[in-house]
C-alpha cells in the first residue's frame, strides 16, 4: 500500500488549519492531547487539553452570551447562521482534508461531510423565520390560548470521531438561531478539525457583530464531557457517541434535571425480500457496510435475507467486495479507509473469532491489509447460523453477518431482537412487505427505509434512534424543539375571569 509520510499529512493539516484562520493558541510541542492520522498512525500535532478552569470559564462565556443571544431575534440569529454557511463553503476543500486526515473517510465522504454542514445552516437560516407555536381555541371566552417557544441555554455538545464536523453542525446551527449559545467538546480523537471549525465560527460572529461567546470550545477526553455533563448552567448536553457513554451521561444529567439528547450506537439491518431488485440491493448494501470502513452510527451490521436468495446475494456481495480498493484514503479510487486505530482492528478480530465459534463461516474478507501504517482491513462478510450474542453487539468496523429468513414476520422480529434501534431499511417490490416494515409492527428503528441501504441520511429529515440508540433527533424536521422550552399562555382579554373546567370559587 502507498501511504504518504506523516511529515507530508502534518503539513496538509497545517495548511488547512491556517487556510481555516485557526490561530495557534490551541497547537503546543509538549501538549498531552495527540492529534493523530488513522492514515499513518502517526502524530499530527500535539495539544493541550482544556483544564477545568478552562472548561469552566467557557461554560461561564456561554452562559453570559446567552443573555444577549436570547433576545435577538430569530432571523437576525439566522444571519450569524448564514456567514457560518458561506465561510463553510468558501473552506469546503480545506475542511474535507482535515476530516480525511483525522477521521480517514476517503475523499468524497469527507466532502460530503462538509456538505452536510452547509445543508444544515441553509436549513437553520430558513428555520429562524418558522419557530412557530400553536394557538389553540380556549374554552374560555374573550381568552386566547397559544405556545411560544423560547430559547433555552448553553448547549453542550460532545461529539465521536466519526462525524467529527456534521454532527456539530447539526447541533450548532439549528441552536443558534433557536437562541441558544454553544459549549463543544469534540471528540480527542479530532480536535484540528473542531479547531478549524471553531475559527471559522469565530470569524461569522466577528463578521455579522455576534457577540463570539455564541461558541466555545474545549478539547479533551471524557473528563471534559463529564465537566459539561455536570454543570447546571448547561441546559441541554447533546451526546454523540457510543452506548457505554451514553449510560455514564444520560443518569448524571438526569440527576440535576438537566435535558439530554443521546445519538448513541446502532446495530443496523437491512432485509432482503425475493422480489427485491438485486442490483439496486447491492449497491445500497456495499455502501452501507463497507462506506467509511464500517465506521458509521448508521453502518449496515446485518443482512437478513429470504432464504430462497440468501446464495445468490451472498455471491453478489462478495464479488463486489472483491472489487473494492482498501487504502490510503487520500487516493483516487479508494473506497475504504483506515480503521481509526489499533483497538478497533483488535474489536473487529475479536468479533470475528466470536462469529466463527458460535458457528458463523465468513464468506469473505476480515483480514489485515499491510501498510506499514495505519489499521486497515478488508470487510467482513459472514454467514451466520443465529443472531448470536455478537451480532446483537455494534462491532465498530466493517463486519456484516448474514442471516436468513422463511417468513416476513421472521425477519421483522429478528430485525428488531437487538438492542439498540437506529436505521433499518427493506429491500423489495413488494409494497404490501414495504408498508409493513413500515408500518407500527414492522421496523422499531428511529430511521426505516425502502430501497436504500441504511446509512446516508439527508439533513432534512429528524435522525436518530429508540431502544439503546438514546431516543435522541436532530438535524431537521421539528428536532429544533430539543433546543428551545415551550411556555403555554393565556390571554384574558374580557372583563370576566370564567374559571376552566366551568369551576367556580367564592
Ligand atoms: P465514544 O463513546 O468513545 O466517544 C464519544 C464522545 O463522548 C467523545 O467526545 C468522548 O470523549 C465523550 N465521552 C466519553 N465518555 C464520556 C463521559 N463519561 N462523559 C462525557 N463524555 C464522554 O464514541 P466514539 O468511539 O467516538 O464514536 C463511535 C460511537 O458513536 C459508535 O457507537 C457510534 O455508533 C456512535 N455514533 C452515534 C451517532 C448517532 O447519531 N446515533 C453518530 C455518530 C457516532
Amino acid at each position: 500500500m502507498n501511504l504518504p509520510e506523516t511529515e507530508t499529512l502534518r503539513t496538509m493539516a497545517e495548511e488547512a488549519l491556517r487556510a481555516c484562520g485557526a490561530r495557534d493558541e490551541h497547537p503546543s510541542a509538549d501538549g498531552t492531547l495527540i492529534a493523530g492520522s488513522p492514515i499513518t498512525g502517526g502524530v499530527l500535532c500535539a495539544l493541550t487539553p482544556s483544564g477545568p478552569e478552562q472548561v469552566a470559564d467557557a461554560i461561564a462565556e456561554a452562559h453570559d452570551a446567552f443573555a444577549r443571544w436570547r433576545t435577538v431575534p430569530a432571523p437576525q440569529r439566522g444571519a450569524l447562521v448564514r456567514r457560518l454557511g458561506e465561510l463553510l463553503t468558501e473552506h469546503k476543500s480545506d475542511l474535507a482534508t482535515l476530516v480525511t486526515l483525522e477521521a480517514g473517510k476517503i475523499t468524497s465522504e469527507a466532502l460530503g461531510e462538509v456538505q452536510e454542514m452547509i445543508d444544515i445552516c441553509e436549513f437553520a437560516v430558513g428555520l429562524s423565520r418558522q419557530l412557530y407555536g400553536r394557538t389553540m381555541a380556549s374554552e374560555r371566552p374573550g381568552h386566547r390560548l397559544m405556545e411560544t417557544w423560547h430559547p433555552l441555554g448553553v448547549v453542550g455538545v460532545i461529539s465521536a470521531f466519526n462525524f467529527p464536523v456534521a454532527v456539530w453542525s447539526w447541533n450548532t446551527a439549528v441552536a443558534l438561531v433557536c437562541g441558544d449559545t454553544v459549549v463543544w467538546k469534540p471528540s480527542e480523537l479530532t480536535p484540528l478539525t473542531a479547531i478549524a471549525c471553531d475559527a471559522l465560527l469565530r470569524r461569522a460572529a466577528e463578521d455579522v457583530g455576534a457577540p463570539t461567546g455564541v461558541h466555545r470550545l474545549v478539547l479533551g477526553a471524557g473528563p471534559v464531557g463529564e465537566q459539561l455533563v455536570d454543570d447546571p448552567r448547561v441546559a441541554l448536553v447533546s451526546a454523540t457517541g457510543s452506548v457505554r457513554m451514553g449510560r455514564e451521561v444520560g443518569p448524571r444529567v438526569a440527576q440535576r434535571f438537566g435535558r439530554c439528547l443521546l445519538e448513541l450506537g446502532g446495530n443496523n439491518a437491512v432485509v432482503v425480500a425475493p422480489s427485491a431488485d438485486l442490483d439496486l440491493a447491492v449497491r445500497g448494501i456495499v455502501f452501507s457496510a463497507a462506506g467509511t470502513a464500517g465506521q458509521r452510527c448508521t453502518s449496515l451490521r446485518r443482512l437478513i435475507v429470504h432464504s430462497s436468495i440468501a446464495d445468490a446475494v451472498v455471491d453478489r456481495i462478495a464479488k463486489a467486495y472483491g472489487q473494492l480498493r482498501v487504502g490510503n484514503p487520500l487516493e483516487d479510487g479508494v473506497l475504504v479507509g483506515p480503521l481509526i486505530r489499533g483497538t478497533a482492528f483488535e474489536a473487529m478480530q475479536a468479533a470475528l473469532d466470536k462469529a466463527r465459534a458460535d458457528g458463523g463461516i465468513v464468506a469473505c474478507g476480515g483480514e489485515r491489509v499491510e501498510s506499514g501504517g495505519g489499521h486497515y482491513a478488508t470487510p467482513a462478510l459472514v454467514r451466520m447460523p443465529d443472531q448470536t450474542a455478537v451480532v446483537r453487539e455494534e462491532t465498530f468496523a466493517p463486519i456484516l453477518y448474514v442471516l436468513t429468513y422463511e417468513t416476513l414476520d421472521e425477519a421483522i422480529a429478528l430485525h428488531n431482537d437487538v438492542p439498540q434501534g437506529l436505521s433499518s431499511a427493506i429491500f423489495t417490490m413488494d409494497q404490501r412487505e414495504a408498508e409493513r416494515f413500515l408500518a407500527a409492527d414492522g421496523s422499531d428503528c428511529g430511521i426505516a427505509n425502502v430501497n436504500i441501504g441504511t446509512s446516508g441520511a439527508e439533513i432534512g429529515g429528524a435522525f436518530g434512534g429508540e431502544k439503546e440508540t438514546g431516543g435522541g433527533r436532530e438535524s431537521g424536521s421539528d428536532a429544533w424543539k430539543a433546543y428551545m422550552r415551550r411556555a403555554t399562555n393565556t390571554v384574558n382579554y374580557s372583563d370576566q375571569l370564567p374559571l376552566a373546567q366551568g369551576v367556580r370559587f367564592g
